[in-house]
């Protein structure tokens, strides 16, 4: 027993804990939770907690079955909606067979060997998302309608959003989690909180808790946080714009001073492999039918494959770091939506930075102009492609991508593959009420 697993022991008598949710992320990014009783955790730490793997999507196949949950004990918190007597608390697990190896598909496990990777190449990697979500009432008829009329940045007297995001940050510090802004969003009921930067791991564990969190308050408030891509015709999507860096040591390295905006040539290249792999990792990224509603739906969502500086309608922003600190030098992913696996998402695009470093990949040049309002030729002239335009054609791109099926290991790829075909199938299959209202004889 270590030290970190002593210390969960002790705080679960110490807090009159009842029962401990192991938690982990199943293929498509659905968190999955079994509560054990306190007088389990210690046989957790040295065995495991065995379940059935052929259950939880895209994890194993039906003839090996048997799979262990290990907890991590570095990330034991309360539950800050369970407390008091009777507390609830919770640990994320890693996914292992019963000889006690990794479970290549865990979503968990993928990020890890991405980060172990990325380790190699001498670098640590920090992490923050902007996250959105909109939260929406929900009629007896089924009907969503938001829950206020507000846009960016607007101050809501008395609406749900204040009360609701005061709520919902207080619940996320209660469990380790800092968050560095929060704010109404351009759409009726969207709402931003973005969280504060940590390793990848890190993040990602946060995101799946955020995301727990944020659908807990929401019910408390009688309503629905809904992290769905494109929940609304005609206006804005949600998307989880990602910012990254990477260190040596303590320094970082996508800032150089004397460079345009300070980006260094560490992170020229990593942005170079974030373009060049851009539409193989799109179905990751954006992993439903309804995503590519909000990559083509405009309202600042991107839908080309370019970079810039202060440009919003590019896919790789470079911001300003703040003032008299370099430290905080780093890059936005703007294509990656709230309806994705952070484990996954975070390993493919890592996966095409550090791609972009090792071959030494050249940056082109910048976009300038507001991509969206040049013709189809003017972004052929300046290279700019973009991004895929369906669900359908960003899973035929990721099938050619040696990529990103060495990222995610061939079974999680075939997985992931499998299933997204059967999506975009299914949804075409429809019939929906835009094509009855269009071609129903009018009579
Ligand atoms: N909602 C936009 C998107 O889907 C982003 C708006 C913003 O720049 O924060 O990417
Ligand atoms: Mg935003
Ligand atoms: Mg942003």
């Amino acid at each position: 027993m270590d030290k970190q697993q002593e210390y969960v022991l002790r705080a679960i008598e110490e807090r009159d804990i009842r029962f401990v949710r192991l938690w982990f992320t199943d293929v498509l990014g659905q968190l999955k939770s079994v509560a054990i009783a306190p007088a389990e955790v210690e046989s957790a730490f040295e065995e495991g907690i065995g379940f059935d793997g052929s259950a939880i999507e895209g994890l194993t196949r039906v003839y090996e079955s048997d799979m262990l949950l290990a907890p991590d004990p570095s990330t034991f918190q309360m539950l800050p909606w369970r407390e008091g007597e009777n507390g609830v608390a919770r640990m994320f697990c890693d996914v292992l067979t019963p000889d006690g190896e990794t479970v290549r598909t865990d979503p968990r496990a993928v990020l890890e060997r991405q980060i172990a990777r990325v380790a190699e190449a001498g670098f640590t990697c920090y992490v923050h998302p902007e996250i959105e979500f909109y939260l929406v009432n929900r009629g007896t008829d089924g009907r969503i309608t938001p829950t206020d009329h507000a846009g960016y940045f607007d101050h809501v007297p008395g609406g749900t959003a204040h009360d609701f995001r005061r709520h919902a940050i207080l619940m996320l510090e209660q469990m380790g989690i800092s968050v560095e802004f929060s704010h109404h969003e351009g759409g009726p009921g969207q709402n931003e909180i973005d969280l504060r930067f940590a390793d990848a791991l890190s993040t990602a564990d946060n995101i799946m808790t955020f995301r727990a969190v944020v659908e807990e308050v929401a019910m408390q408030s009688g309503c629905v946080a809904t992290f769905m891509p494109k929940p609304f015709v005609g206006q804005p999507g949600s998307g989880m714009h990602t910012h990254f860096s990477l260190f040596e040591g303590d320094r970082n390295a996508f800032y150089d001073p004397t460079a345009q905006y300070q980006l260094s040539a560490t992170g020229r290249a990593f942005v170079a492999g974030l373009l060049r792999h851009a539409s193989e990792i799109t179905a990751v990224t954006n992993q439903h039918v309804n995503s590519y509603k909000r990559l083509w739906g405009g309202d600042e969502a991107p839908s080309y494959v370019c970079w810039g500086h202060a440009n919003r309608s590019a896919l790789v922003r470079v911001p300003n770091h703040k003032p008299g600190k370099a430290q905080s030098a780093r890059i936005e992913y703007r294509g990656i939506d709230s309806a994705a696996n952070p484990y996954l998402a975070f390993a493919v695009i890592l996966a095409a930075g550090l791609k972009g470093i090792e071959e030494g990949y050249e940056l082109p040049p910048e976009a300038e102009d507001d991509v969206w309002q040049l013709s189809e030729s003017e972004r052929a002239a300046l290279g700019i492609g973009a991004l895929p335009t369906s669900l359908k054609r960003a899973v035929g791109a990721m099938g050619e991508s040696d990529l990103v099926a060495d990222t995610l290991g061939e079974d999680a790829f075939e997985f992931f593959m499998r299933n997204k075909r059967r999506e975009y199938r299914a949804y075409d299959a429809q019939v929906t009420d835009f094509e009855l209202s269009q071609f129903f004889p009018r009579i």
